[in-house]
């Protein structure tokens, strides 16, 4: 069936930049049939959206979704700090709590206009199985594209390294569950529901064996490949005292850095990090609010992505970043940038390209991040008839200058799972409430 979203401000996010104030995006088979300027050719079914902006799908390329059931805590800490107080209260995940959390960050991502999330889940404790499985279940409950990734830290307090030492397991385990998980659910090529990133946690969580194993295996089966690199300056001293080196010149002596590799964070770069991530091809996961919350420092955004590195956004996990809103991210990734660079730092546009186009590339994922013919039709319906929006008329600069927004309608590969603000195949309030019941269980 061919369905045309009619009568809106359409923003492809192509090569161009292009845009249709007053356009369409025909769909047709999961796909974008089309896109342009004008009332629209003829569909089977005609949906006028009234002037509202029209823009991809947000991509979100780095989350901790279990981290909605710890929100708030370790307030004035910095990762350290945070991380040592938060480890032992992670422990006590399980499959029924990872669904809870996967439901909840989810509802929020895609109330917020987000299509395709990652998330970087690198807490296994021992027994207890299906962690993975459970966000999986939630993301194709609720109708969102979803890369899980099977997460890992092996290096131990007792071995030098932060996390506690029944947190960290031993490193055949974690390639055999890898490798089990990408054959139970991994799907390749074009519009892939389901993917498997490999992502072992951070330097100060791993160890060298674990990080080179890692990529062998993500390069072996294709996958993507992530891990945290550089988000502070501890991070950087605990580098040079344990391995020598900075975490960058630590992972390019891994061989990690490539263009199947995206890093979160990459606060602290020098100069020389920038080019490495220009000339490599290596993407960097931009968390900004996460970044100011742990007073971290901010990314050098302007200098990567004039090296031709890649940058998506990411909202990070909500114990530091304590709302799952990318489109809020794309108005923080520019107000940082000004606050680093000056007023003509990053434009709206530029900044909504980080969390659309930006994002897949990041990801690896051709197939989505702009409304282009043959892409996946992964849209995100904003109202512009709100209070926030009027007085503007550059309603694309306004819809991040005034962001957060709650998407009227979210469209992925063609169905919809927002419609009236509200979710299509689940109950917000019900999601909210059984959170609560599970996070109960990780009070302090
Ligand atoms: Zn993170």
């Amino acid at each position: 069936m061919r369905r045309l979203y009619a009568n809106a401000w359409v923003v492809t996010m192509d090569d161009a930049g292009t845009e249709h104030p007053s356009g369409w995006v025909l769909v047709e088979d999961g796909l974008v049939a089309a896109v342009g300027a004008g009332s629209g050719p003829e569909a089977e079914e005609r949906v006028d959206l009234s002037g509202a902006v029209v823009t991809p799908g947000l991509v979100n390329t780095h989350h901790h979704l279990y981290q909605t059931l710890t929100r708030a805590r370790a307030q004035q800490a910095d990762l350290f700090t945070w991380l040592r107080e938060l480890y032992p209260v992670w422990a006590r995940i399980d499959a029924e709590a990872e669904y809870a959390a996967a439901r909840a960050g989810l509802a929020e991502l895609a109330l917020a206009g987000c299509t395709t999330v990652f998330d970087h889940h690198y807490v296994f404790p021992r027994g207890r199985d299906g962690l993975v499985e459970a966000e999986v279940a939630a993301a194709r409950e609720l109708g969102v594209r979803f890369i899980a990734s099977r997460g890992s830290m092996d290096l131990g307090e007792s071995d030098g390294g932060l996390p506690p030492n029944e947190l960290v397991e031993d490193i055949d385990a974690v390639l055999a569950d890898t490798e089990r998980l990408v054959r139970e659910l991994h799907e390749a090529g074009p519009g892939a529901r389901v993917q498997i990133a490999v992502a072992p946690c951070s330097p100060f969580s791993v160890s060298r064996r674990l990080m080179e194993d890692s990529a062998t295996l993500a390069r072996r089966l294709g996958l993507p490949l992530h891990t945290h690199l550089a988000e502070t300056m501890e991070e950087e001293a605990y580098c040079l005292e344990l391995y020598g080196c900075t975490p960058v010149e630590y992972l390019v002596d891994l061989g990690w850095l490539a263009g199947d590799v995206w890093c979160a964070h990459c606060v602290h770069l020098s100069l020389k990090d920038v080019d490495t991530f220009g000339a490599t091809g290596t993407g960097v996961a931009h968390c900004p609010t996460s970044n100011l919350r742990l007073g971290a420092g901010v990314a050098p955004v302007h200098a990567l992505t004039s090296a031709g590195a890649r940058v998506g956004l990411g909202v990070d996990g909500s114990a530091s970043n304590e709302r799952s809103d990318l489109l809020f991210e794309v108005k923080q990734a520019l107000l940082v940038a000004r606050g680093r660079g000056g007023p003509a730092a990053l434009t709206a546009r530029d900044a909504l390209r980080l969390g659309t186009r930006g994002g897949a590339a990041v990801l690896g994922r051709e197939d989505i991040g702009s409304l282009e013919t043959g892409k996946c039709a992964d849209l995100a319906v904003w109202r512009t008839d709100v209070l926030e929006l009027g007085g503007a008329d550059d309603l694309v600069a306004a819809l991040v200058l005034s962001a957060p927004h709650r998407v009227d309608r979210l469209v992925v590969g063609g169905e919809e799972v927002v419609h009236g603000g509200a979710l299509v195949h689940a109950d917000e309030a019900t999601i909210a409430h059984e959170h609560r019941v599970q996070a109960r269980r990780f009070a302090a």
